[in-house]
């Protein structure tokens, strides 16, 4: 009886220290973005990081960018309220490929409003697709949604975004990223870092320079179903420079 107990009071502790590591954040009052680098040791770069994401983008250094390619199938499998975004889960095999260094995409989420700001005009929304090498180094490759015309293949994701956190909901038809990106893949590129913590820097930012377009409803749907907005405010540069 005696070892049953401490068996459970070993179990309460783990459970315990578990929730601590997962580091309980939000985007507002006393465990908002001004206090992430206090809520838990590992979010340290949060408030320290001098290659912090998102950012203003402006005062571009104009150069020759390699070309985005991108090999993208109809792998969104799976729609995930994680009470901070709405993401889709792809499935292994749509690759991002930059003069050669090969990303895989993981999967792609929304923020509204936009987190970087673009000469300082925010958009309603953006997305981000999260890719990963073998190595695990990450490139993010941003889309800035503007109101407009409801988008079809945002219309698909949404009609079956789970109302509540930490709920997954199988996709009824799979969904192919390049269907929500513009037709110009002109973009912006920078150095930075996860806009949630642990806030790891290290990524490679890639922004679309052409918006795509969302309606407003859908816009509200997101915020509605987060029940807040989700956009980390922008950081400083630090002598960071955008290429164009
Ligand atoms: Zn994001």
């Amino acid at each position: 009886m005696k070892y049953l107990f401490l068996l459970v009071a070993v179990f309460g502790l783990t459970s315990c220290s578990e929730h601590a590591e997962s580091g309980h954040w939000s985007y507002s009052g006393e465990d908002g973005p001004e206090h992430w680098a206090a809520l838990d040791a590992s979010f340290e770069l949060c408030g320290v990081g001098e290659s912090q994401s998102p950012i203003n983008l402006s005062g571009f250094e104009d150069v020759e960018l390699p070309v985005l390619g991108l090999q993208y199938g109809a792998g969104g499998y799976a729609v995930l309220n994680n009470g901070h975004t709405i993401q889709v889960n792809v499935e292994a095999g749509s690759t991002l490929t930059i003069e050669n260094h090969l990303y895989e995409l993981k999967q792609f989420h929304f923020h509204s409003p936009s987190e970087n700001t673009v000469e300082g005009e925010a958009f309603p929304l953006e997305m981000h697709l999260v890719h990963a090498d073998e190595q695990g180094a990450l490139a993010v490759l941003a889309v800035m949604f503007e109101t407009g015309d409801p988008n079809t293949v945002l219309a698909s994701i949404w009609s079956q975004m789970p109302p509540a956190a930490d709920e997954t909901a199988e996709l009824a038809v799979r969904v192919n990223p390049i269907d929500l990106l513009p037709p110009s893949r002109d973009y912006y590129r920078f150095d930075g870092s996860l806009t949630t913590p642990p806030c790891s820097e290290g990524v490679v930012w890639l922004v679309l320079a052409e918006p795509v377009q969302a309606s407003e409803d859908q816009v509200n749907a997101l915020l509605t179903t987060l029940g807040h907005s989700n956009a980390r405010p922008v950081q400083e540069l630090n002598g960071r420079t955008v290429l164009k």
